[in-house]
């Protein structure tokens, strides 16, 4: 009886010694798609470090994340990544895709080629998600969207606001008018029907207010997502009352945070100031800018956060622009990857910055002081900050753009955890996608930045990209400059240089 005891005390510890020696050695071997062996991973949501970490992808989706060495796992391709450090790919929240002309004629035909060129430059420069902040050409978008989501081309995550919101006196191709009451309800049918994620609204302009609210309503009824800018006459913060998503740019916030808004707002009105074409137009913001109070900015911020509105970026235009020796790195360099009328216009568009007057140079000084006093300013709040550039034609060309963008807002103040935290998991999250994207996480989908150096103490810049994986594909460096290089070549050729 205890001879029989003895042996089957032995018989489980042979059990037991099969069974967790297993769990931890000689488990069955796991295969995948892509490996990346040894590397730190970026936890962007805390802003910390797990180092020498082995990633495995399968079917464009992260399956396992475990200490290097540890797992039995093979990939039909094998990343030996040591010292390099892993991160979610970028999202970019205010983008353009745009030929700013309605009829098809061998100009628009060839931007919208030039259009379309754009896809792969975003993902060469680690960009792998994009929200279109209002387009003239969203059949296209649509058509690349699907292309790009089957692996036909190459190019980033694509959301959609489909055409512009504006009033009666719309300045952009294409843009759908504001008249009335009914037009606000057949606007939002229309952008429905073309299933866009979300509504681009311009505030400025003759966009009467109160189709202006009540378009912000029914926008988030509709489950739809709200963006707008050129708040000058609109309260970025009644705005966020009245159930507005996200602010379009950071500067939307700077003209109405001081005691005599209403008053002055008043003024406008009365006066009839409500676009930037009127002569006195410039003076008003300017006064409004310049009397910005801190207090006041910070309450409004916090109200914002807490009624669930983002603020989206774009601050490197500005600051930029009022220098112009940096116009050579910041906006004319990424020029050589886009097409011929692509360039052209942001020349000219530059040519005319170098000849603005002393005045209009303040100006822009002015909303860049702003914009840093709003970055200052963030980290002591609840706000929701989200990364884009403004990127496309008629603005400027994407790419290094977006890492123009991380450094103003480090100049600003914010730390790098802030920033990349804000670079992805509050895109992903403000996007609705935070259950399958924004962090590198088992079960996420494989859009990843690999980095040289870590992005905590380094902000990730082009030189320190060291590869991008796409939906699960690996782009090393030497594919990423390829890219470069074909796009640089073909529009070379292009333009007859
Ligand atoms: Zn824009």
């Amino acid at each position: 009886m205890e001879k029989h005891n003895i042996s089957a005390i032995g018989t489980a510890l042979v059990y037991m010694t099969v069974i967790l020696g297993c769990f931890y050695g000689c488990e069955q071997e796991e295969t995948g798609d892509l490996l990346l062996s040894d590397i730190h991973v970026v936890n962007v949501i805390r802003g910390e470090l797990i180092e020498s970490q082995d990633v495995l992808i399968v079917d464009g989706r992260i399956k396992r994340i475990i200490p290097h060495g540890q797992g039995n796992i093979t990939a039909n391709l094998e990343i030996k990544a040591t010292g390099k450090y892993v991160m979610p790919g970028f999202w970019d929240m205010h983008v353009h895709f745009r030929t700013r002309k309605l009829e098809r004629d061998s100009f628009s035909l060839q931007l919208l080629e030039e259009n379309k060129d754009l896809l792969p430059l975003y993902v060469a420069n680690g960009v792998t998600s994009v929200y279109d902040m209002g387009t003239d050409i969203i059949d296209s978008l649509r058509l690349w969207r699907d292309q790009i989501h089957s692996g036909k081309i190459i190019g980033p995550n694509i959301y959609l606001t489909g055409p512009k919101i504006e009033g009666n006196k719309a300045i952009f191709a294409g843009s759908i008018k504001i008249g009335d009451r009914d037009d606000v309800k057949n606007a939002i049918a229309q952008l429905t029907e073309m299933e866009v994620g979300g509504v681009k609204i311009m505030g400025a302009g003759d966009l009467e207010v109160e189709n202006y609210y009540e378009l912000l309503k029914l926008v988030k009824k509709q489950g739809l997502q709200s963006f707008s800018h050129d708040l000058e006459i609109l309260s970025a913060e009644e705005s966020s009352n009245q159930g507005l998503s996200a602010l379009a740019h950071l500067r939307g916030i700077i003209h109405e945070c001081f005691e005599e808004y209403d008053s002055v707002v008043a003024q406008m009105n009365t006066k009839g100031v409500r676009t930037p074409f009127h002569p006195e137009y410039n003076s008003y913001v300017d006064f409004m800018i310049s009397r910005l109070d801190t207090t006041i900015l910070r309450n409004k911020l916090d109200k914002m956060a807490l009624n669930g509105t983002a603020l989206i970026s774009t601050v490197h235009y500005n600051a930029y622009r009022a220098t112009p020796s940096s116009y050579e790195n910041v906006f004319f360099k990424p020029l050589r990857y886009v097409g011929p009328l692509f360039r052209r216009d942001v020349k000219a568009r530059y040519e005319r910055f170098g000849k603005a007057s002393a005045q209009q140079m303040d100006y822009i000084k002015q909303v860049h002081q702003g914009n840093t006093q709003v970055l200052n300013m963030l980290p002591k709040t609840s706000a929701i900050l989200l990364v884009g550039t403004d990127a496309g034609f008629g603005n400027r060309a994407p790419g290094t753009g977006y890492f123009r963008e991380l450094e103003v807002l480090a100049s600003g103040g914010l730390s790098n955890a802030y920033i990349l935290k804000a670079a992805t998991w509050n895109a992903a999250r403000f996007a609705g996608m935070s259950e399958s994207e924004g962090t590198v996480d088992i079960g996420k989908k494989a859009d990843l930045v690999l980095l040289e150096k870590n992005p905590l103490g380094h902000l990730p810049t082009e030189e320190t990209l060291w590869g991008v994986i796409r939906n699960g594909e690996w782009f090393g460096e030497d594919r990423l400059q390829g890219i470069l290089k074909s796009l640089e070549e073909k529009h070379d050729k292009n333009s007859g240089n």
